[in-house]
């Protein structure tokens, strides 16, 4: 018998062992890819769901590791947070898209763009360029319409007062905001009041029982209908059937995003959507 817990106090150990390298891989891994290299972004089109055009794009991180290969960005953003790695990768992240949405818009393609930054890159921080400098920089360089650049913050952001005051500096910049994954954590409803943001991202696990869920479809409707009355636009994100699409559609949703329309694609790919839209 203690023979027997001593072997799962092992097996145990062992796991945790492994666990603790391969953390320790992609943070090292992080340390040594932060200017960008193993990196690249795929692109998750934005449809406008009354034109059923496309009207945007996201853009959403890819990384191969040197060593452990493709990693999720769920599993690897938490780390380059609490490494702060996030910033300097960032600011690759910003510069690379914008650098894309110039190359689309020099071929005729001219989307709005979606980046997703994490709110310790808004955070004061002496060592780095600000979010606000980087962008301003690109536009400026590249001739970029600030309009057509969105931010997409999670709703966390809501309570810092600190964030909240960089994002009304972004936005009097002339650049959108949106409140990413809205709904996912405790939905802090009377912030919402003093938010300036333009767009309200529904999260993903509002759709995903929308079609059998009553009392879901009653919160998306809820939802949509307040972000009209404070004057924001509504994204829901995760649609993967036509069902759900016709059930969002009729709560009044503005844009989808999900595999059901496109899965994210490479910047190449998006140019050839020209020719569909
Ligand atoms: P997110 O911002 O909520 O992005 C949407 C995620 O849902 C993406 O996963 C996308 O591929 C996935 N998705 C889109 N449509 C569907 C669908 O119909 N069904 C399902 N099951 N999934 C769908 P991805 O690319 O793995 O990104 C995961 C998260 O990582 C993102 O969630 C975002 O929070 C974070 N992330 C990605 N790129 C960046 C980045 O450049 N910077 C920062 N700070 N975070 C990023
Ligand atoms: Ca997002
Ligand atoms: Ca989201
Ligand atoms: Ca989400």
């Amino acid at each position: 018998e203690a023979l027997r817990a001593g072997q799962r106090v092992g097996h145990f150990a062992q796991a945790l062992r492994q666990r603790l390298a391969r953390q320790r891989a992609i943070e090292d891994g992080l340390w040594f890819c932060r200017g960008g290299s193993g990196m690249s972004l795929l692109y998750q089109p934005k449809i406008d769901i009354r034109a059923g055009r496309v009207f945007g794009v996201e853009a959403l991180l890819r990384w191969q590791h040197p060593e452990l290969g493709a990693l999720s960005p769920a599993e690897f953003i938490p780390l380059a947070e609490s490494t702060r790695t996030i910033v300097p990768i960032g600011e690759w992240t910003l510069r690379e898209a914008l650098r894309q949405k110039c190359a689309w818009r020099q071929a005729g393609q001219d989307i709005c763009l979606s980046l997703n930054v994490s709110p310790l890159q808004l955070q004061p921080n002496n060592c780095a360029p600000s979010v606000l400098e980087v962008l301003i920089e690109e536009c400026d360089r590249l001739g970029l319409e600030r309009g057509k650049i969105e931010l997409e913050l999670t709703e966390g952001v809501l309570t810092d007062p600190v964030i909240m005051q960089e994002m009304l500096r972004i936005i009097r910049a002339g650049f959108r905001v949106a409140i990413d994954d809205f709904g996912r954590e405790h939905s802090t409803l009377s912030l919402l009041a003093d938010c300036p943001a333009h767009t309200l991202k529904i999260d993903k696990s509002f759709v995903d029982n929308v079609v059998e869920n009553e009392r879901q479809l009653a919160i998306v409707q809820f939802i949509v209908a307040l972000a009209r009355r404070l004057g924001m636009q509504t994204v829901v994100e995760g649609i993967e059937h036509l069902q759900q699409l016709v059930m969002l559609a009729d709560a009044g949703c503005d844009y989808g995003q999900g595999y059901f329309y496109y899965r994210p694609l490479s910047g190449a790919q998006i140019l050839d959507l020209r020719h569909q839209n």
